[in-house]
């Protein structure tokens, strides 16, 4: 028998095969990282309709949901997912009547669709003959999986030696649902207490994952500091407090093969941090694409989901102030209608210096982190963010606002010592959101300032491997404590 660590990812999102966010980068791209170190990885998600990779059915098996009789089918992808010359396993749960439907999330039967999810991952291990050491779990679509580990499979031989770690992404996105879908998942209503899983009248997935996983962590160290206050608790902050032991924040990565100016197929011309020159190249390219004039200004860029969460209106707020500076600026974004609509006008009021690409598109994401000079990333609260990420392997600025994340990964420009790799403000305000723009605008005046900005930038090293030993290291401590307990 082999004496890898054997760890199962479950994750209601994975890139490339479905997305809407950074968490399913992150479940795409940290599988292959592991499997580097030596780890037995593998990874499941549901298979939505837009999945339409080439899949092998494995198993099949019926799932009773409140009196309704339903089947899991379980199908393996074909390839799996290839990064750096390393194959991680990738298992789909299907099912016609949960999963075959247009997008990924926002259904009235949210609460039944991932607790099928979550018990089909549980019944499907024993006959995939894959026991793992570890679940990871991934936000509140898999927080069911430690509390079923611990309340039914308690006595079942197959899960006596598996631990759990629950990894938030985004603690404002909580899973909360009526009492009554304890049923979905097959548990006693005494759990709906305090204590356990009940939250301000509802059932919570996300805080049966903080309270029965046996280790937590967060995507980075500010983040795992911030949860533990009101500002940033979003409810939770009692409970992150109770178990502060056990929660940890170890930052997200990219994948550096993937994410690769030199050789990305979707840009319109290469460079590397040696040689920047063709880096306008694909500036010109994106003008052209987002029918602004091609020419040498500042241009700034967003890729964002549209929600609240992102400050986004701190940018409606200075965009006047910012394009009367001679520049331009490209965003990409979908999301909530008012926004969406916000940046419409904009487009409107400026055609010649904004343009807006409302929707979802891979492709242009990666025109924009190569074409433009600055990203702005105005967030209100940011776990990790992968936005600075991306940019600052494509020598792009960040502009961020220093919380989570984003204060762990970007550092201010100092035009005195050249050190830096962005331009950071502190709080929420408008003003300070334009002083840091600003700032960047005027040293992109200065050709050889910014040339070296742009090298500091892209001489980062964001990759996973560091990331991916810190895992390493939450795993075993998590098989340590979860032994304890027996
Ligand atoms: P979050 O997970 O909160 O959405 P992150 O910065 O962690 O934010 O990750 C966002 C990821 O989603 C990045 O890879 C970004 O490029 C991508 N993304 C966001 N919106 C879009 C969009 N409209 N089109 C293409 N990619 C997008």
């Amino acid at each position: 028998m082999s004496d890898k660590l054997k760890i199962l990812f479950v994750s209601s999102e994975v890139a490339p095969f479905a997305k809407t966010g950074g968490l399913a980068d992150v479940a795409g791209s940290l599988p292959p990282a592991l499997k580097e170190q030596g780890l037995d990885v593998r990874v499941v998600m549901p298979r939505y309709k837009i999945v339409e990779e080439p899949m092998l059915t494995r198993l099949d098996f019926p799932i009773t949901i409140s009196g309704r009789k339903e089947t899991a089918v379980i199908k393996e992808h074909r390839d799996g997912l290839v990064s750096g010359g390393h194959r991680v396993p990738v298992y789909f749960v299907d099912n016609y009547h949960y999963f075959d439907r247009k997008g990924l999330y926002g259904y009235p039967d949210e609460a039944a669709r991932f607790a099928f999810f979550c018990r089909a991952v549980l019944e499907m291990l024993p006959g995939l003959d894959f026991n793992p050491d570890i679940i990871h779990c991934h936000d509140w679509q898999t927080g069911p999986i430690p509390v079923l580990i611990k309340e039914k499979y308690t006595n079942d031989p197959f899960y006596q030696n598996t631990a759990t770690v629950f990894t938030i992404h985004n603690l404002q996105y909580q899973g909360n649902f009526p009492p009554d879908c304890l049923d979905f998942l097959g548990l006693p209503k005494e759990l709906y207490s305090p204590e356990k899983l009940e939250f301000y009248g509802d059932v919570s997935f996300l805080k049966a994952g903080l309270i029965y996983s046996d280790l937590i962590n967060t995507v980075s160290k500010s983040y795992a500091k911030e949860i533990t206050t009101p500002a940033y608790g979003e409810g939770m902050e009692g409970i992150l407090r109770m178990r502060s032991d056990d929660l940890f924040g170890i930052l997200n990565g990219i994948d550096y093969t993937q994410f690769n100016p030199s050789n990305d197929p979707l840009i319109e011309s290469h460079y590397t941090s040696q040689d920047i020159s063709h880096k306008t190249d694909n500036k010109y390219a994106l003008q052209q694409a987002m029918n602004l004039p091609v020419k040498d200004v500042p241009l700034l860029g967003v890729v964002s989901r549209l929600a609240s969460q992102k400050g986004l209106d701190l940018l409606a707020q200075i965009l006047d102030k910012v394009l009367a500076q001679n520049t331009q600026v490209v965003l990409l974004g979908t999301g909530e209608n008012y926004y969406e609509n916000l940046f419409k006008e904009a487009a409107a009021k400026y055609p010649d210096k904004f343009a807006a690409y409302i929707g979802f598109n891979a492709g242009l994401a990666q025109k924009i982190y190569a074409g433009c000079d600055m990203f702005l990333m105005p967030s209100k609260f940011e776990p990790c963010g992968l936005g600075q990420l991306i940019s600052l392997r494509y020598g792009t600025i960040p502009i961020v606002r220093s919380t989570g994340g984003l204060a762990d990964t970007i550092t201010n420009y100092n035009p005195e010592t050249m050190q830096g790799n962005g331009f950071v403000f502190e709080e929420p305000e408008a003003d300070q959101f334009w002083q840091a723009a600003n700032r960047a605008i005027q040293v992109y005046q200065q050709p050889e300032k910014w040339a070296g900005l742009v090298k500091n930038s892209m001489n980062c090293d964001f990759s996973w491997a560091r990331s991916a030993l810190d895992y390493t290291d939450l795993y075993n401590s998590a098989i340590k404590k979860q032994q304890q307990k027996i």
